[in-house]
């Protein structure tokens, strides 16, 4: 049967389909339909941080799917409990979690709890920007390619530059509800945030009464070599959104919130999948594979082998590399989809992060051996002219 042929003609068409169809996974190995193993270096965007059929994540799921699937929040349960006592522990002073099934849902809980908490409307985020596609996070996403075609968006939300104190500094006001920012960008090119801008807009907010909003769907659970990347900077927000890698692959996305919260009573938000005991157990078995294994040092030591690769690469068409722990970001001076068409040939699965940037984000577990791999056939690759 030829898979690919029946997904092209079903497909709702918002996917640019690969000709590539993936059936199983192995650590950061992918297999396709016909035994050949790919290296994955885009982890679906940051999701498999454990690495593709983690057996505990297979246990837990087995286990609870025996036991209890579904249960609506309002009833307690002992899975989402622990699971709400392991990860508010992660991050001192945000005590509350508000569970929820993705990231875009992450970041709308967060808006609407900074609307009720604060009693403002307006929301500023950075140039640059991703934090979803659904009507209010897709209106704090900066990049056009996403909003045109669905304005009028949230009114009042604003873009300021990235890493410049000044343009925040004139933005922030008594109407600000909140600042979002990632600490590491990553859909917008992977540029990390500096200390002293991440220091100076927790300071801004607080003058202001403004709450601050982390969006750690992607840099979140190990990926920046700490469990949250905020943790580089000694700051905690407000809010922290996350999704992607939390529950070892299985939908869910979470809201931590910190004690400036206010007013959030019954009523004021809900999911129906949301809290569910299946996505909790699957996080709870996450959460202490993250903590045996040590993924957050792992990403840390890791990340620095392979950006310390990458750095001597000497070849004309790099203009930069940069990011935090495994989470990569290779600056070239051309378009860079056929770079990522070449190395895709040589079995190596990568993004792109905008049209000039390769972005590497392997699972936490991917081995010396791999990354070795993967930096020969870099290596080979970007110092070719691809766009010839
Ligand atoms: C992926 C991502 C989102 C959106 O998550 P979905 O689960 O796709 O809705 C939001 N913010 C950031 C930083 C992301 O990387």
């Amino acid at each position: 049967m030829n898979f690919a042929e029946i997904e092209n003609k079903h497909t709702s068409g918002v996917y640019a389909k690969q000709a590539l169809t993936i059936v199983r996974g192995q650590g950061a190995s992918l297999f396709d339909v016909d035994g050949n193993e790919y290296l994955d270096c885009s982890s679906g965007h940051g999701v498999a941080n454990l690495g593709h059929a983690h057996p505990k994540i297979a246990e837990a799921l087995y286990k609870q799917a025996n036991t209890l699937i579904t249960l609506f929040e309002s009833f307690p349960n002992d899975q989402r409990a622990m699971l709400m006592e392991k990860i508010t522990a992660l991050v001192p002073g945000m005590d509350r979690v508000f569970f929820c099934n993705s990231g875009t849902e992450a970041v709308e809980a967060a808006f609407k709890f900074a609307r009720i908490s604060t009693g403002r409307k307006n929301f500023i985020a950075a140039m640059r920007a991703f934090h979803g596609r659904t009507f209010g996070s897709l209106s704090a996403t900066f990049n056009k390619k996403y909003r045109e075609g669905f304005e009028p968006l949230l009114p009042g939300v604003s873009h300021v530059a990235y890493n410049n104190i000044e343009a925040l500094d004139k933005a922030v006001n008594e109407e600000t509800a909140a600042v979002i920012l990632e600490v590491v960008q990553g859909e917008g090119g992977v540029y990390p945030a500096s200390l002293e801008y991440v220091h100076a807009v927790r300071r801004i907010c607080d003058e202001r009464g403004a709450l601050l909003i982390v969006d750690e769907i992607q840099t979140g659970f190990g990926r920046t070599g700490r469990m949250f990347a905020i943790q580089h900077f000694g700051v905690t927000p407000d809010l922290l959104t996350c999704a992607k890698s939390i529950a070892g692959g299985v939908p869910m996305g979470a809201v931590l919130i910190g004690a400036n919260v206010k007013n959030l009573t019954p009523g004021v938000h809900g999911s129906t999948f949301g809290g569910n005991p299946l996505s909790c157990a699957a996080a709870n078995a996450a959460l202490d594979v993250m903590a045996e294994e040590d993924l957050p040092r792992q990403a840390e030591v890791k990340g620095a082998y392979l950006m310390d690769r990458l750095k001597r690469i000497q070849s004309p068409h790099i203009r930069e590399v940069r990011g935090l722990g495994l989470m990569i970001g290779i600056e070239m001076k051309q378009k860079v989809a056929p770079y990522l068409k070449a190395l895709q040939e040589r079995k190596i699965i990568a993004l792109n992060a905008g049209m000039t940037v390769i972005r590497l984000l392997p699972p936490l577990v991917i081995t010396y051996e791999q990354i070795d791999r993967l930096v020969n056939v870099l290596t080979d690759a970007l110092t070719q002219d691809a766009n010839d």
